[in-house]
């Protein structure tokens, strides 16, 4: 299994796993039609449940790190879009192939 993409930095601070632009969470999901963060939570209270937050499974299968629904992005970057968080990272599937082999 390859080891699971960390998310750098996140600047959505008022999410239950967000403590100083990092997040926590063990593993998110990121969504689709837009790669929206379905782990993102409001809240005022804030948790630590990991060290560092991780991406767990991907359904945007048209950004060019995406292969069978996983992230192979060496880390992420998620942020604010409207009013949810993103990946940052997502990259149209443009050049997809020059990625091939990625662990
Ligand atoms: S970089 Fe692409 S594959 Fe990785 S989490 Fe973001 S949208 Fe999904």
């Amino acid at each position: 299994m390859p080891r699971l993409p960390r998310i750098k930095e996140c600047d959505v601070i008022d999410c239950f796993y967000n403590t100083d632009n990092l997040c926590h969470a063990p593993a998110i999901t990121v969504g689709s039609p837009c790669p929206k963060c379905d782990t993102y939570l409001s809240s005022s209270e804030h948790g630590k449940p990991a060290d560092m937050g991780q991406v767990g499974a991907c359904h945007e299968d048209d950004c060019r790190f995406n292969h069978e629904l996983t992230c192979h992005a060496q880390e992420i970057v998620v942020g604010h879009h409207q009013r949810h968080a993103d990946c940052f990272t997502y990259s149209s599937e443009e050049g997809k192939g020059e990625l091939s082999g990625l662990a």
